[in-house]
């Protein structure tokens, strides 16, 4: 008897799938897409159905047990597929990663749901609603239509069942809407949008509707209506039955940003962010499914709203480094974001003030459409930024005279000032205490590492190794020092200064969990904070009207982090955090207190001048053949025993040599990572470069298994596509 064999991506780490036999009692049921339980090995596990296939690879097949009652669309079963393959990551569980846990493992909850069949006064004498309870119930039901039973804690079973036996009442068991729907959001009207933002919503929507592909990048300075830009643009896929998903970065998702979609999307919004229960994510994600909604919001997981048919994909803040998932399936949200609009013949809107290099090339050469929006919303003035070189400073003082008296103007006038601190940065880097620059690799312009034990600086991408200069190769100064010190006293300096202020502090440290950062910015909205200081955090995608003065206290300790993308993220996190500086009426003013004035990330955030920045920083990217140009892979090995880490990393390395054929193609390291051990395992880096990709995928593959061959279990390779963290 013929059967038919089933070919499945096991949720397993091994880069094949296999073959299961379908059984008789599931015949009809099973499609591609379809997420099943098979047995593997002594286990069972599961898996998602990918196709079928006439001949089986091996005889003796087993059975797959059963179907779960979950099902993945054919798109995003494609967009998995494609994730598989780029990111070099087993497809079983990358389907794994799109398809939030719960939502296989939870039943969705159902709820009894009570409304009148009829008016009583229509029933004739037949029905009589008797007594005070019943009365009130009628008169609730009348005039709230439908009501959950959870909310009828003020009548008892009987009044209900009273009710119902007469045939005045129905009760049914349905999924309750979602959390949201029980607050009201009343509609608001969107404003007149300026001709910049109107060009925009047009040729994005124009794309859309004839369902083409199109990635455009909406270049708009801090304040321009980009977000504006985003509403009206969803507001034009009315009708089509298309959803739109929104991605913005977690810390972004902010009440007030739900409520500006609320109030124009109504109950039809779902939100996908890290502070939901498993069920609620698995609830929303069902809502999605049931198309219920019509728009998905959320941080970088919400790529994979089980959307049906996607209109558009907007991501806001495509230049952060969040979208890029940092373990496990190591994808980067906003190129998955691009590939599903290519998947689904629909639009992909990349928005940012500060676009990364990536997308600003794209849009360069005509691979993106570019959107610029140039002004702020009603002409308000970009902030006046005034650069301090910290070089004149006494030694030992963290705040110049200019800050300080800014600081004091603000709080005379009973406006907020908000300070950046990169306290938290990385300090391993040996910079000049007269030039400012941090000594770096001949080879590879990216910043030395310090590692104290041997006493040596050492390169994380090419293992350059040197003892640490007597003086600065630049300019011959003796005053070379670690980076960071002296940084911690920051905020208990500025309370002595400042007694009287309100400060609050913002980062990861001090803020813990969704709940107190919600409520830290409702302070600062409410006015009850005249100083707001803190990490990144505080620079990013605030609205906070009352903001007048934004202070950088070191600029430089993102210019000397080991990374080529230093400069970049420089330039962004202040243009970014200059930008929350006067939204409100009052214009803004930014201080920024550096070491190196004159460097380029610096002077052209003074000016906010992005293409200034980019000439410069692109033509450095070509001269190395760095992305945008060209494409890293990155391999990590780790391991517990230092020794034989760096043995497998070796490994490694002489079998990508051994390999590596055609020019073009640069290996870098072995190099202990500049964060050489974590949770008691040491971690050693390779770099594979090229200018092009397929050339490289294999040798990472091949890279791993070597080391999987010879350490099995005893150390891992995971590799990383396009990586973002080289730490
Ligand atoms: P961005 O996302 O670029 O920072 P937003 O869309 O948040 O900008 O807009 C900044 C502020 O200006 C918001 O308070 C928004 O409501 C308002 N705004 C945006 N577009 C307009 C417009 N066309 N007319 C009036 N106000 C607008
Ligand atoms: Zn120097
Ligand atoms: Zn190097």
């Amino acid at each position: 008897m013929s059967y038919r064999v089933v070919e499945i991506a096991v949720n397993v780490s091994v880069h094949k799938t296999f073959h299961y036999r379908e059984p008789e009692d599931l015949q009809g049921r099973l499609v591609p897409g379809s997420r099943v339980r098979v047995p593997f090995g002594s286990r069972r596990v599961e898996g998602t159905v990918v196709g079928f296939v006439e001949q089986a690879a091996v005889s003796g097949l087993k059975y797959v047990v059963e179907v779960l009652d979950t099902c993945l669309t054919p798109e995003l079963l494609a967009l998995a597929r494609w994730m598989s393959d780029y990111y070099l990551f087993p497809l079983g569980q990358t389907i794994e990663s799109l398809v939030p846990r719960a939502v296989s493992r939870t039943k969705p909850k159902l709820k009894k749901f009570i409304r009148l069949t009829a008016s009583p006064s229509d029933c004739g004498d037949s029905i009589v609603v008797r007594g005070k309870k019943q009365t009130e119930l009628v008169q609730l039901l009348t005039g709230r239509g439908e009501v959950c039973v959870d909310e009828l804690d003020a009548f008892s079973s009987q009044t209900i069942k009273t009710l119902r036996d007469a045939g005045l009442i129905e009760i049914s068991e349905r999924e309750p809407d979602a959390l949201t729907d029980r607050e009201d959001f009343l509609p608001s009207e969107p404003p007149m949008l300026m001709s910049a933002q109107s060009d925009a919503v047009r040729r994005i929507s124009e794309t859309a509707m004839r369902s083409e592909f199109g990635v455009f990048l909406l270049h708009g300075v801090t304040g321009s209506g980009k977000t504006e830009v985003y509403l009206h643009a969803i507001k034009t896929l009315a009708g089509t039955g298309k959803g739109a998903i929104v991605l913005v970065p977690e810390i972004a998702l902010t009440p007030q940003l739900l409520n500006r979609f609320r109030k124009r999307f109504g109950t039809r919004v779902a939100v996908l962010h890290s502070g939901l229960t498993d069920r609620e994510r698995a609830d929303e994600y069902r809502r999605i499914q049931a198309q219920q909604v019509d728009v998905a919001i959320g941080a970088r997981s919400a790529v994979f709203a089980p959307f049906a048919q996607v209109g558009l994909i907007i991501v806001d803040e495509e230049h952060e480094n969040s979208y890029k998932q940092d373990e496990g399936l190591r994808y980067h949200a906003r190129d998955v974001a691009v590939m599903r609009a290519k998947f689904q013949h629909s639009v992909a809107v990349l928005g940012s003030a500060t676009p990364s290099l990536e997308s600003f090339y794209n849009a360069k050469n005509g691979k993106y459409h570019y959107l610029p929006l140039a002004d702020r919303v009603d002409h308000r003035p970009m902030p006046e930024v005034l650069l301090v070189d910290v070089k004149t400073l006494p030694k030992q003082s963290l705040y110049s005279a200019q800050l300080l008296e800014e600081i004091r103007l603000r709080l005379d006038r009973k406006e907020q000032a908000l300070l950046l601190l990169n306290r938290r940065g990385f300090s391993s880097v040996i910079i000049c205490g007269d030039c400012g620059l941090a000594i770096k690799c001949p080879s590879c312009s990216v910043s030395l590492t310090f590692h104290k034990s041997e006493g040596r600086l050492k390169c994380h991408y090419c293992g350059f190794l040197m003892r640490p200069p007597d003086t600065c190769p630049t300019c011959s100064s003796h005053e070379l020092k670690p980076l960071g010190s002296g940084t911690q006293k920051v905020e208990e300096e500025l309370q002595t200064l400042f007694p009287e202020a309100r400060m609050k502090r913002m980062d990861s440290d001090s803020v813990k969990g969704r709940d107190a950062y919600e409520k830290l910015l409702q302070q600062v909205d409410r006015l009850e904070v005249d100083i707001l200081l803190g990490t990144q955090m505080v620079a990013k995608g605030h609205d906070f009207p009352a903001v007048t003065l934004v202070g950088v206290v070191d600029a430089d300790v993102g210019l000397n982090m080991p990374d080529f993308r230093s400069a970049e993220k420089t330039f962004q996190l202040i243009t970014q955090a200059a930008g929350r500086a006067g939204r409100g009426g009052t214009a803004g003013e930014v201080i920024i207190q550096t070491m190196n004035p004159n460097h380029y990330a610096i002077r052209h955030s003074r000016t906010h001048d992005y293409e200034g920045f980019y000439n410069e920083e692109i033509a450095y990217r070509i001269q190395l053949g760095y992305p945008p140009i060209g494409r890293f892979i990155k391999l990590e090995i780790k391991g517990v025993d230092e020794a034989q880490t760096a043995e497998a990393a070796k490994i490694a390395q002489n079998r990508i040599r051994h390999l590596m054929r055609g020019k073009g193609t640069v290996l870098l390291g072995p190099a202990p990572a500049p964060i050489s051990r974590v949770r008691g395992k040491y971690r050693f880096h390779l770099l594979l470069l090229s200018q092009q990709r397929e050339a490289i995928r294999s040798l990472a593959l091949e890279g791993k298994k070597a080391v999987e061959d010879k350490y099995n279990r005893k150390c891992q390779v995971s590799i990383d596509v396009d990586p973002v963290n080289l730490m």
